[in-house]
């Protein structure tokens, strides 16, 4: 038998182990015929065959980016403003003013990267600096980690937020001053319409930036995602769903969706049980519910086992559980026996310990269940704590970029030095027998694989500054490498499908434009995919 195309390396790597192998992979429609050593594929190559040969370029099963959301991400990449490494709000605003100035079409401008506490003030921002670039563009601007967003009084119009229509209550969410004026921010839910606005815009519109998005994540050999966006709260309408299925069904679809939910309020399942018979198959389904348990710790919302140190006048202080440990067993419970993995979002120890205790409940009530229930993020995890991901079965999924978002002098004022030295926690977990993750929560840092694995690696920032005093915490090439694609397809329930080079599974792989199992970190940095293959298909070519 004769495959359809056949790639050839002297560097394959399987998607599990620690090795790499001289050959090739025989590739027929949508499935990988054969892996094998080079004079075995060679049988497969008739005169029809196209032959991908490549020479110190690595070969592996298509990366899979567990934990993103898309819609967001696409959007906020039509504009094009970085605001990351910002030091003011003036400073913010006067990249916004140039942008809107350079393209004066823009109806809409979103743009992310600023931290408050990388901030000289860490005063919050006020509608009015924005206001006085634009009052007829709604601007919108994210925080790197989606919690807080800046907005103009255009985008608060937008919204439908007014001084009368937001309640005292809802005034903790979008922000009021002492005059009960709206002051522009917008806080967790009060941040949602920002994020639901893709569902708004005009169809081809959000065609065009999916596209876009999706041929970015081609170009880093990209064919699979989990999208754990906030758009998707199971009792709205799942627009998102749609706006993929349409691409799939016009057959312009190069990425396989993984799509999660929020848990259902009602625990009936109804609405879940209803999506997912919907997307079951194809490439857009739904194997699970995402779930949060706390905020961010640069915000002072993640939860900690012991409170943080800066506010000495609340020494209580020790962020508020979104679910207490009771209702948060009682959903986690409830999902699994239902069928539903949970993915839940945890950056303070003291969420990661109540989510692992509400697994450990899940356990013990639903018996063997085979599910894959994550914790998210985990940017500190108390040493009592280390074991049970293993004892568990539960999965780490960590961006180790993410570090190169935090602010050390912030760091130290809120959780002291012994917590900021172990902060964001990789090695110990692997060493303790735990599955981690590999999935970079785009767009809080850029879906780029590669700076991901640089950040994995190295614990530095992308100029070679290092992060944190905690230096050995790293994890290994081999590490990376599995936790972006067999651990992938682990966390989504597909590793019988996707995710290693193995005869029988879907064609799904990525040739990278290097070595990258020995190169030197920093030319991992700027890193892009020579060919990338989805179901078959060259969706990418150099
Ligand atoms: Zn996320």
């Amino acid at each position: 038998m004769k495959a359809e195309k056949v790639i050839l390396s002297n560097l394959i790597y399987s998607g599990k182990g620690r090795e790499v192998f001289d050959g090739g992979i025989a590739i027929n429609a949508d499935c990988i015929l054969a892996v094998g050593s080079r004079p075995e594929i060679e049988e497969y190559i008739g005169g029809d065959t196209v032959v991908f040969a490549f020479e110190d370029k690595l070969v592996l099963p298509g990366i899979i980016d567990s934990h993103i959301h898309i819609t967001m991400g696409a959007m906020m990449d039509d504009n094009d403003i970085n605001l990351e490494g910002t030091k003011s709000a003036e400073e913010c605003a006067a990249i916004v003013r140039d942008y809107l100035e350079r393209n004066p079409d823009t109806d809409l401008i979103l743009a992310s990267g600023w931290m408050l506490s990388l901030w000289d003030s860490r005063e919050l921002p006020r509608k009015e600096i924005l206001d006085d670039i634009s009052t007829d563009i709604p601007i919108c601007l994210p925080t790197a980690d989606g919690w807080l967003v800046w907005v103009n009084s255009k985008a608060l119009e937008m919204f439908g937020y007014t001084k009368e229509t937001v309640s005292e209550d809802d005034a903790f969410f979008i922000k009021k001053d002492e005059a009960g004026e709206l002051t522009g921010v917008l806080y967790n839910k009060g941040a949602d319409p920002v994020y639901f606005m893709m569902m708004d815009i005009e169809p081809a519109k959000a065609e065009r930036l999916l596209l876009n998005a999706f041929r970015r994540f081609a170009e880093f050999g990209i064919t699979s995602v989990g999208d754990l966006s906030n758009e998707h709260v199971i009792d709205r309408e799942p627009a998102g769903f749609k706006l993929y299925r349409n691409l799939e069904a016009q057959d312009k679809l190069t990425c396989r969706i993984f799509i999660y939910p929020a848990i259902d309020k009602d625990l009936t399942f109804a609405k879940a049980g209803q999506l997912q018979k919907e997307y079951s198959d194809g490439y857009v389904r739904m194997p699970g519910l995402k779930a949060y348990q706390d905020g961010v710790i640069d915000a002072c919302t993640g939860v900690l086992v012991d409170p943080y140190i800066d506010e000495p006048e609340n020494p209580d202080k020790n962020g508020v559980p979104i679910h207490t440990q009771e209702e948060l067993n009682a959903k986690v419970i409830a999902a699994n026996k239902a069928g539903y993995p949970v993915r839940i979002h945890c950056t303070g120890d003291g969420a990661v310990r109540m989510s692992l205790n509400a697994f450990e409940a899940s356990n013990k009530a639903n018996g063997e269940h085979g599910l894959r229930n994550c914790v998210e993020h985990i940017e500190l995890l108390h040493e009592d704590d280390v074991d049970r991901f293993r004892e568990l079965g539960v999965i780490a999924c960590k961006q180790p970029a993410h570090l190169q978002l935090s602010s050390e002098e912030f760091m130290l004022e809120a959780i002291g030095e012994e917590r900021w030295g172990r902060s964001y926690p990789m090695k110990g977990i692997i060493d303790a027998g735990g599955e981690v993750n590999m999935s970079t929560d785009y767009p809080i840092v850029d879906i780029d694989p590669f700076n991901n694995i640089y950040a994995a690696i190295t614990r530095c920032m992308a100029d070679g500054t290092p992060v944190g005093p905690n230096r050995d915490d790293v994890m290994d090439i081999w590490e990376t490498l599995y936790g972006y694609t067999y651990s992938g397809a682990y966390v989504l329930g597909v590793e019988d499908e996707l995710g290693s080079l193995e005869p029988g599974k879907k064609a799904d792989i990525a040739v990278l434009d290097g070595r990258i199992i020995d190169e030197a970190p920093s030319n991992l940095l700027g890193k892009k995919a020579l060919l990338t293959i989805m179901d078959g298909k060259v969706i990418y070519e150099a």
